[in-house]
């Protein structure tokens, strides 16, 4: 077995064309659309989906062209690098604006919980959607007032109708990224849906939970406000009310009925141990571009990093420079890592959390001190450097926070369990 370091060839061409993308259509408005809170860069959005959709479509999804077949001497396969890919794409339309990337068209976390815990019907049903003709999203409702961390308090309620065979879902929901997009009916957007997730037997705790798919349009929902937020302003986040929502019965995913495990939960889980190292991937990408920013001002005004010396002949900011960039590389590793694990099919819950807690960590550090850095230039709104700033707190809450995220690694390290280790 060879073990290749260098980056594969099919992502470093993709890599090219996602950077021209990022400078001209997302960087160039980035400013504007931090300053528009919630107004929708059409531009953008159109083209991405066109461009995606010519390229194999579906949206930011893990998009694998079939490996050759290998000759009788092994060589010619290819290993599979869908993941891989996708976190490199991620992390460089982050590098162009994180919160841009988050409105790329396409099934975001609701497409990745069906992806996660549907069955072969239901991913035929919902996911195909995002290769059609406009623009489509799809959100994922978990986090209710008193039920973010802390999921095993979901007061969202499911309950089967027997008389029709139908749920009918009431609750709250809040803090839902997309879901605006997703749900309301724009005439430039496809038909999209929300994933609740919901009790269908509260007696049951995390067994007893269930993700049901509601499609946009369907009556009893409302979004009732949108969040004014410090960071990722363009990208929309929902309170969304359900009030007597009737969803057809094969809209659940997964077991409808409640086994005593924590069978229920289990898809909310994969789910996220799909897209933590992609959340991870984001933060790169802003603490990434923070950096390069950096280093262009200390360049124009003479400071050029000095590689290679010893460290007690470098200068201070030689030093923090440095010190950022294994930073960041060190929790790119950790990425590539967990996406690995997933491309390769092996279990990645760990790998998943710790490069997300890594992650938060350095874009958080990274950011700030690139701010702290260019001092008032790092401050001033004619940069974006204070706007990355704003940006790369979220890398550690959704998703898990870094707190929840360490004691997801604490228990797999020290073989505890949820009830054990809380
Ligand atoms: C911009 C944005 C977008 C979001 N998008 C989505 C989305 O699309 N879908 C969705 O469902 N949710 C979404 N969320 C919600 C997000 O996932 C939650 O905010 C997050 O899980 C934390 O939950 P909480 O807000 O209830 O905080 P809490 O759980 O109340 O936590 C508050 C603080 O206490 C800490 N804490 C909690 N429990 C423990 C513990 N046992 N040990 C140590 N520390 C602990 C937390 O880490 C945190 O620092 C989004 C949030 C934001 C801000």
């Amino acid at each position: 077995m060879t073990i290749e370091f260098e980056t594969p060839k099919p992502i470093l061409n993709q890599q090219v064309m996602l950077k021209t993308v990022a400078e001209n259509m997302m960087r160039s408005v980035s400013r504007e659309f931090d300053e528009n809170e919630h107004s929708i860069p059409w531009d953008y959005v159109e083209f991405m989906h066109t461009a995606m959709k010519a390229t194999g479509g579906g949206g930011l999804t893990v998009n694998e062209e079939p490996s050759p077949q290998p000759s009788p001497e092994g060589r010619g396969s290819r290993p599979p690098i869908g993941y891989q890919k996708l976190a490199a794409q991620i992390e460089m339309l982050s590098w162009g604006d994180v919160g841009m990337y988050l409105i790329t068209p396409g099934g975001g976390l609701g497409a990745a919980a069906v992806a996660a815990a549907g069955s072969p019907e239901q991913k035929e049903k919902f996911l195909e959607r995002f290769n059609g003709e406009k623009p489509t999203y799809a959100a994922m409702c978990m986090t209710e007032a008193g039920a973010g961390s802390d999921t095993s308090a979901i007061r969202t309620r499911a309950i089967l109708d027997e008389a029709t065979q139908e749920w009918v879902i009431n609750g709250e929901k809040i803090f839902v990224t997309g879901g605006d997009k997703s749900f309301t009916e724009y005439e430039k957007l496809g038909k999209g849906f929300i994933v609740v997730w919901a009790s269908i037997d509260p007696s049951a705790g995390r067994s007893g939970m269930r993700a049901f798919v509601i499609e946009s349009g369907t009556p009893g929902v409302k979004i009732n406000k949108l969040e004014h937020k410090m960071g990722i302003r363009v990208s929309d986040t929902a309170a969304i009310s359900l009030v007597d929502v009737r969803v057809p019965y094969d809209n659940v995913l997964g077991s409808p009925t409640v086994e005593r495990n924590t069978a229920g939960f289990k898809g909310a889980m994969a789910t996220f141990d799909a897209t933590r190292p992609l959340v991870a991937a984001s933060g790169i990408g802003v603490a990434r571009a923070a950096l390069e920013f950096l280093k262009e001002k200390l360049e124009e005004n003479g400071v050029k990093i000095r590689y290679g010396l010893p460290r007690q002949k470098l200068s201070n900011i030689e030093r923090e420079v440095i010190d950022m960039e294994i930073m960041v590389k060190s929790a790119w590793l950790m990425v590539l890592k967990a996406v690995w694990m997933a491309d390769n099919k092996k279990p990645n819950a760990l790998e998943s959390s710790m490069c997300k807690v890594k992650a938060g960590d350095v874009t958080t550090k990274v950011t700030q001190k690139v701010v702290e850095l260019l001092g008032p230039l790092g401050y001033s709104r004619e940069f974006l450097a204070e706007k990355w700033f704003r940006d790369a707190k979220i890398t550690d809450i959704y998703e898990g926070t870094g707190q929840i995220n360490r004691m997801v690694v604490a228990r797999h390290i020290l073989g505890y369990s949820g009830k054990e280790l809380r």
